[in-house]
């Protein structure tokens, strides 16, 4: 089935819900979200909110995905990271938006999945625990992390953003948070937000990802 019509009905309802970045709505009226979920959960692709996406992640809702790369108020051709790859959605509207991407994701089959997924978007898929970035190619014209971290903005992404650029992060608990958005040292609060945790591997190295990885 073409879900091409509901795909720009989705643009038009985000427009109304106050997204206005035009490179946003362009990329999000491009990128085939259903390619990024399990076959049982295509037909819901566009209805709105988060969907499954297996290992009990998520896939976020359209404009949760539309405010945070929005929020990230990128540069043309930036480099940007991604904390949580999940479904590979988001990454491809990042990519989609003209910009390089890495993204980071500690679950093992996830991540292959969103490779697959991503074939033809300009975006490297690494497995890995997302709170410590991707030193080796930073800076970044943008950080965005797709999970809520428990207590503060991550001090690694923090080092790894360019002068000027902006690290768009949920910091709360199970309950809900806020979305923050850290820049040249000061942190602005954007909106209440829910998101899965970010985990923080106890023990890197020693058995915990790789326990998760092989899951
Ligand atoms: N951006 C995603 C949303 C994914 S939900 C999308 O468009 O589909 C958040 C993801 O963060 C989950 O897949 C979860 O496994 C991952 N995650 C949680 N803690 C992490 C960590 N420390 N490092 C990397 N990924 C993490």
């Amino acid at each position: 089935m073409d879900q091409s019509s509901e795909r720009i009905a989705m643009t038009e309802r985000l427009s109304h819900q106050g997204i206005n970045d035009a490179r946003v709505l362009r990329s999000m009226a491009t990128v085939p979200r259903e390619r990024f979920l399990p076959s049982s959960e295509r037909s819901h692709a566009y209805e709105g909110g988060p969907q499954p996406i297996g290992e009990g992640q998520t896939m976020s809702a359209p404009w949760i995905v539309a405010f945070q790369v929005q929020a990230m108020q990128l540069p043309d051709h930036a480099r940007v990271l991604e904390v949580g790859t999940g479904s590979g959605y988001a990454a491809a509207v990042l990519a989609a938006c003209g910009a390089t991407v890495v993204t980071v994701e500690r679950h093992a089959a996830l991540a292959e999945r969103a490779r697959e997924a991503l074939a033809g978007y300009d975006v490297e898929v690494r497995v890995g625990d997302g709170h410590l970035g991707a030193p080796d190619r930073a800076p970044f014209d943008g950080i965005v992390v797709t999970a809520m971290a428990d207590a503060e903005l991550p001090p690694e992404l923090v080092d790894q953003l360019a002068p000027g650029a902006a690290l768009v992060c949920p910091v709360g608990g199970q309950g809900g948070g806020e979305l923050l958005r850290h820049r040249d040292g000061r942190v602005e609060r954007l909106v209440d937000v829910q998101f899965v945790p970010l985990v923080r591997d106890e023990h890197p190295g020693r058995g915990g990802r790789t326990r998760t990885d092989r899951g």
